[in-house]
């Protein structure tokens, strides 16, 4: 892998492992069980199908899944979820569906649920700049809420859930998109669960959602077929011309997770560490780099800092550029920088960011 798409530390789409890239690569030209190029393979091909029902039985195997959840793979990103949930979870139950407010897309989820149907934002950090999540006692949940839903991971902010929030009697429902198979979690204690693919399963175009069946018993009449959760079930996720090419090399990122990572026990680990390599450039700086998040909340998937000038940062970000590393300018709405530390990048490329982050600081500090 050339070294740009090893620095590549940017907020999405992450990078992917080089093996995969190196078998996306030899996809392209030609899958040797078909003789052709994924490109050109047929959605209704024998091989495709099998593709689809391995990629989910990894997943199952990752999660440990049971049987009373689904697994499906739509298209529309983590945005058309916004609005499929409110649309199976909201108009018959005349109840109020519960959101926390955590940052940039939790935003943008309780706007386009709001459109549907009746929410109540139980907790808001925006009045502290979404640098912190709640703590239990500060959650008041219902417990005859539609559903509850939150943001495991919140991308833009660089904070992150350490536990899980809310009522296990109530629908919990998650958007994972920036942390999914990135560790382990209990998924009995989720009824729905989202994730695009791009950040730590493979390209975007595709999106996983873990469904448990029972929600669909009550799924109201009169859905378009293709917003229906249903319809994908029914058709094992080919009900339309899917992304081939996608679910592909999500196949063969759950691979590499399964046999080359050996699991997300192991996944967490490398994780943790490459996170903390990164904090403890922050945290051993003088002040010189300030963290955007409180040490509690931060996420081991988006490091978020500020220099302490404007000016500073975009010198940071041009020596930065220079040294080969890319995708380290902060979301367009909270400015500063972020480092994403996907799954499939390295620790060693980790510890080449945070040597470069300390000999930036010291020089500008002396
Ligand atoms: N949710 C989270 C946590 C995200 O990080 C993003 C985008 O980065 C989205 C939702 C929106 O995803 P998409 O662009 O796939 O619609």
């Amino acid at each position: 892998m050339n070294r740009l798409n090893r620095l590549n530390f940017s907020g999405g789409p992450g990078v992917l492992p080089e093996s995969v890239l190196a078998e996306t690569q030899a996809a392209i030209t030609c899958v040797p069980e078909v003789g052709l190029s994924i490109l050109g393979i047929s959605h209704r091909s024998d091989w495709f199908a099998a593709v689809v029902d391995e990629a989910e039985r990894n997943i199952r195997h990752l999660l440990q899944l049971p049987d009373s959840h689904a697994v499906l793979f739509l298209q529309g990103g983590a945005t058309l979820q916004f609005t499929m949930i409110p649309m199976l979870l909201l108009p018959h139950r005349h109840q109020t569906a519960e959101y926390l407010h955590t940052g940039y897309w939790s935003g943008k989820s309780i706007a386009e649920a709001r459109l549907l149907g009746d929410v109540r934002v139980i907790w808001d950090g925006e009045s502290d700049g979404f640098r912190r999540l709640p703590a239990p006692p500060e959650l008041s949940c219902s417990t005859d809420a539609a559903y509850f839903h939150y943001v495991s991971n919140e991308t833009v902010e660089g904070i992150q859930f350490h536990a899980i929030p809310g009522l296990d009697e109530i629908i919990r429902v998650c958007d994972m998109s920036s942390d999914f198979l990135s560790r382990p979690f209990d998924p009995n204690r989720f009824d729905l669960i989202y994730a695009h693919a791009q950040k730590n399963i493979g390209p975007a175009g595709v999106t996983v959602v873990i469904i448990r069946r029972d929600l669909l018993a009550h799924a109201p009449d009169g859905l378009p077929s293709l917003l229906d959760y249903r319809t994908h079930l029914k058709a094992r996720s080919i009900y339309n011309t899917p992304p081939v090419f996608a679910i592909y090399v999500v196949l063969l990122v759950t691979r590499w997770l399964l046999h080359e990572i050996g699991g997300l026990e192991k996944m967490d680990a490398i994780n943790r560490e490459k996170a903390e390599r990164l904090y403890s450039a922050i945290d051993d700086s003088s002040g010189f780099y300030a963290g955007w998040s409180m040490p509690e909340h931060r996420s081991l998937m988006n490091v978020t800092f500020n220099l302490p000038s404007a000016e500073l940062e975009r010198e940071f970000l041009r020596q930065a550029s220079g040294a080969g590393f890319s995708g380290l300018t902060g979301h367009r709405s909270l400015g500063g920088i972020r480092a994403s530390i996907y799954n499939a990048m390295t620790p060693a490329a980790v510890d080449l960011l945070s040597q470069f982050m300390r000999e930036f600081a010291s020089l500008r500090h002396a």
